[in-house]
Formats: C-alpha cells, structure tokens, sequence
C-alpha cells in the first residue's frame, strides 16, 4: 500500500519562492566586482529569478540544456542559480582558476549553449570562444553601460539588458524531481576532468542535511557569508540552505583577501561563514595584526583540506568556534561535521579539541564505511585506518557523459563511491581523515599521514603554511620532506622545526628535511598542490639517502 500523501516533487525553484513568501525582507547583500556593495531582499530577488526563467525561454534554450557560469559568489549568480535550474535547465559553474584550454574542453564536453561571466573574465572567455562551437550566446554579468565595445565575440550582452525587458512573473515547471539541476566538474589534478551532475531531488535534500544543528546549523537567525566560491560545489550549497532557512546571505565577490572579508563580515553582521583553510588563514593574519576582534561572527565551516588544529585554536581565542567539515563535490559535498555530542560536553577542553579536530560525524543521508585493501570492512575504534566508502541520495552514482567522453558507467564499488581519502573513524562516529591515498607516505611499509606531519609544522610560530610530501629513498621506498613558507620577519632553521616534532609523533615519522619556499602551489580550489610539489622535489637529496 502506498502513502496517501502529496506527491510534492523537491524542485529547486520551490526554495526561492519559499523564501520571497516566508522571508521578504531578509537580505542578500553582494560586494560586486565593481566593489560596491550592492543589497536586496528575498522578495526582490525572486522576480529577478523569474525574469532570468523567463529571458531563457526567450533564446529558445531547451530544458535539460547547460548554461555555464564563470562567476564571483554575487546577487546575479544566485539569480542564475534558480532561473536557470528552476526551469529545468542545468546550471553548470565552472571554475575561473582553471587554465583556459581546460575551461574550453569542460564547455565543450558539457555543450554549454550560454555562459554567464563576470568581466574579471572577460580575457578568458576571448581566449576560449572560438574553440567553443556550442556556445551561441556569451552574457556579461553586469550593467550594458559598462559592456565593453569591440570585444569581438558574437552575440555577446549584458546581463542586465538581457533580463530587463522580460516579466517578473513566471509559471514554474513542475517535473520529476530526479531530473538534473547542475553540473560541476571536479577539479581533478590528473586526466580529463569529471562532471557530476547534481538532481532537484539531491539538491534539496542535501540543503535539508545541511540545515541541521549538527551539520552548518543555520537558521532565520543567521547571516552566512560564503567565502567558498559558488564554482566550488555550489558554495556548499550554502546559496540553497540560506533561503530555504529563511538566513540572511552575504557574497564576497572578488574581494577575497583577509581584510575585505574581515570588513564584509563586521559591516553586514555575519554570525556564520564558510571556506577553505588558506583563506581563513589570511582573515587571522589580518585581524591579529590590527588587534581586531570578531564582534558578530559565532561559527566559521572549515573544510576542503583539514584544517590545522592550530587554526582551530586562533578562532576559539577570539571567541569563533570551527565547525571542521568534510566532503567533495560529489558529494554536494557534505558528508560530516565536527560537533560535540551532549556526553562531550562535560569533557575537559583539550579532550573536546580531539574531537573537533577531527572531520566530524556523518549526517543522516550520507553513510561511511572504512575497509582495507581486500575491500574487508574495518571496526569503528578510532585506530583502524582504511579507504573511506560512502553511500547516499546526495553522492553520485556515475559521472556526467559528456561529448568528449572520458568517465563512463557507474562511479561505484558494490553500491559505494570510495572517496579516494583514508580515514579512522571511532566509536563515537567522528571520521578523521589521515590522508588522501594519493598523497599518504609509504615508508618502510608503515604509513605516515602528510596531514598530521603538516598540523604539527602548522603549530610552530614560524610557520606560515606546510606541505609534507613523499619523496623516494633508496631504503625506505618513501621519506616525508616537509616544504615551509616561513611567516614574514621570522628566522628558522630546518633543525628548529624538526625538533619541534620531538615527542610529538614516532621518530620515524617525522620528516628527514625541511626545505623553505616563498610559497606553496595552490590549486583552482585553494588546496595546496602535492602533485606539483612532488614534481620539484622528485630528485631532493635526503640527508642520509
Ligand atoms: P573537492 O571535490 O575538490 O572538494 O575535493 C574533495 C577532497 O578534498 C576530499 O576527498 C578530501 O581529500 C579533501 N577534503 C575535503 N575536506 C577535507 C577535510 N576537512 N580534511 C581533509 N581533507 C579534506
């Protein structure tokens, strides 16, 4: 017998429409790339969404055809956002840090047949166009005053001219909520990227997960500020939650650099943010150089790469708690976050550190599972490490088949997506990642966890930032090098910080040398790239080797 209950599909564009109802006047407030601030509120951004529904139709764009972004986190993205999956187009966000050729083979395996683009990247979208054969119209995010003559790219207009003269109403559609909302190609540092293509149904449900107490915890009461691009798994999906909360929203655009932000989140009162490690490490940076303090801000989501525990340790001093979460893109991406439980709370302080140093429980929705390299399942106890499988109505089951090929078939091992991460999980449900399998050193046999090595280096006060890396040795297979950027006007010695590491890790797991470099290769999504490191450091003499 089946339910007598509505057949209500979750659909995307029910979340905007829901916020515009239930929260008019709460604000969305974007720094633009202009660098002015620029505010509405759920009820004027709703008819905005409706004219960009209304302004597809108009090019005669078909339901289930791609509309690309290359775009600052801003009011007219989280406009595309809903206009486009709202009316059963699929919103695909690209990545801007990509390099072009890869942008234009992404487009073209995706058939985009619009891109949206903020002006910062005009110079990309010229150097791409003629490559792009599927593209037929190219939309400048901004005012027509300020759209640049002689760009030399057809069918080329601005935005705002687009979407003026269509009309603020708009029937929605109503369809299968399995049907494909956005597409996101991960940022894989090897062969051909891979698309994943996201559902209404696991967009929805995912921001449900998402809203919870011991997920990102937001509600009417908050106002979040995602730094995480909204190129980079949907922001998260922070632009999904905050108005299906009914939370006031603020976006960085470019501005990203500490002091921006800092002053983006005192002005506008944030009580929430979200980012990865490298851009909260200069937000700190510049607050403990002016002497500054957060005077709103309550809880920051870290996640992307682990997140120092000394890190940890500089936000709760000024009164922020870190809520250290982990995911992927194909994974929406949240799969858990570090929350005490109530038992937990009547720990000691640095025994509750461990945990929240760790990456956190799962959300209903998502499971895990560890096993070992026969695929056998490992016990929960907070030793065992294994590849970490995960399963759920938010993680994908294959890869988007583009026109170029490339991914084909299921993404799954026996119904589960191995993460490509090594994990322990213990019995009290916190997963703590040890390494990406990829960048875990093999010495001798044993393993030795880059992230650990890097967390401690990351503890001593000369140290900026810390990638630790396999470099091979003639005994050992494998030795961990640590790489420093020292913090400006200190003076270290590779002994110094090596014997920083004495009683703090076994003797052979800490490093054999230290190099220092003026700065560390991050990739298009902030994470430091060990495949580049380990590339310049192939033939680095160890001591001893
Ligand atoms: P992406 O799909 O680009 O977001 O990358 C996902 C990968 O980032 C994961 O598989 C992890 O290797 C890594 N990652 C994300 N969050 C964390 C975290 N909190 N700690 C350690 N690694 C993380």
């Amino acid at each position: 017998m089946l339910g007598a209950m509505q057949d209500h599909p979750l659909l995307i564009w029910r979340l905007i429409e829901f916020a515009a109802r239930n929260h008019p006047t709460t604000e969305v407030v974007s720094r633009r790339v202009e660098g002015d601030l620029h505010r509405y509120d759920y009820q004027s951004a709703v008819l905005r969404c409706r004219k960009v529904a209304n302004a597809l139709d108009a090019l005669g764009i078909a339901r289930s055809e791609r509309v690309a972004t290359l775009a600052w986190n801003g009011y007219r993205h989280f406009e595309l956002y809903y206009g486009v999956s709202g009316s059963a187009r699929v919103l695909h966000t690209i990545n801007p840090r990509l390099p072009p050729e890869q942008i234009a083979w992404i487009v073209n395996d995706a058939e985009d047949r619009a891109v949206c683009f903020d002006l910062t990247f005009l110079p990309i979208i010229r150097a791409i166009a003629a490559q792009c054969p599927t593209v037929k119209h190219w939309i400048a995010l901004c005012d027509s005053d300020r759209l640049p003559a002689d760009t030399g790219l057809a069918g080329l207009i601005s935005y705002e001219a687009w979407i003026a003269p269509q009309a603020e109403e708009y029937t929605w559609p109503d369809f299968d909520e399995k049907t494909a909302a956005a597409l996101c190609y991960t940022s894989g540092t090897t062969g051909n990227p891979k698309g994943v293509l996201y559902s209404h149904r696991s967009t929805v449900l995912h921001a449900y997960g998402s809203a919870l107490p011991d997920m990102v915890n937001v509600s009417a009461r908050d106002c979040i500020l995602p730094v995480v691009p909204m190129f980079h798994v949907n922001a998260w999906g922070v632009p999904y939650v905050a108005p299906m909360v009914g939370a006031k929203l603020v976006f960085p655009g470019a501005a990203l650099d500490g002091k921006s932000i800092y002053e983006l989140l005192e002005s506008e009162k944030a009580t929430a943010a979200a980012g990865v490690p490298t851009v909260w490490l200069a937000l700190l940076n510049h607050v403990d150089s002016i002497g500054g303090r957060f005077s709103t801000l309550q809880r920051t989501l870290i996640g992307g790469s682990a997140c120092p525990p000394a890190m940890i340790g500089r936000f709760l001093a000024y009164g922020v708690t870190v809520q250290h979460g982990w995911g992927m893109t194909e994974m929406s991406p949240l799969g858990t976050i570090s929350n005490l439980k109530l038992a937990q709370l009547a720990l000691p302080a640095e025994q509750q550190r461990r945990f929240l140093e760790k990456q956190g429980r799962a959300v209903f929705g998502v499971d895990l599972k560890i096993v070992d390299d026969a695929g056998r399942e490992l016990p929960w106890d907070g030793k065992a490490t294994g590849d970490l499988l995960v399963r759920g109505p938010w993680i994908v089951s294959r890869y988007f088949e583009g026109a170029l090929g490339g991914a084909m078939g299921s993404a799954l091992v026996d119904g589960w997506f191995p993460t490509g991460d090594v994990a322990s999980i213990d019995p009290d449900g916190f997963m703590q990642i040890t390494d990406r399998s990829k960048d875990v050193i093999k010495s001798g046999g044993e393993w030795i966890s880059s992230i650990d090595v890097e967390n401690i280096a990351m503890a001593h006060p000369a140290v900026a930032m810390a990638a630790c890396i396999a470099v091979p040795h003639p005994k050992w297979d494998e030795r961990p090098l640590l790489v420093v950027v020292r913090k400006p006007g200190t003076e270290v010695t590779p002994r110094d910080i090596l014997d920083f590491f004495a009683g703090k890790v076994a003797k052979w797991q800490v490093p054999d040398d230290v190099v220092f470099v003026d700065s560390i290769p991050l990739g298009a999504t902030g994470k430091m790239l060990k495949t580049r490191l380990r590339e310049t450091f192939r033939n680095h003499r160890l001591p001893g080797a």
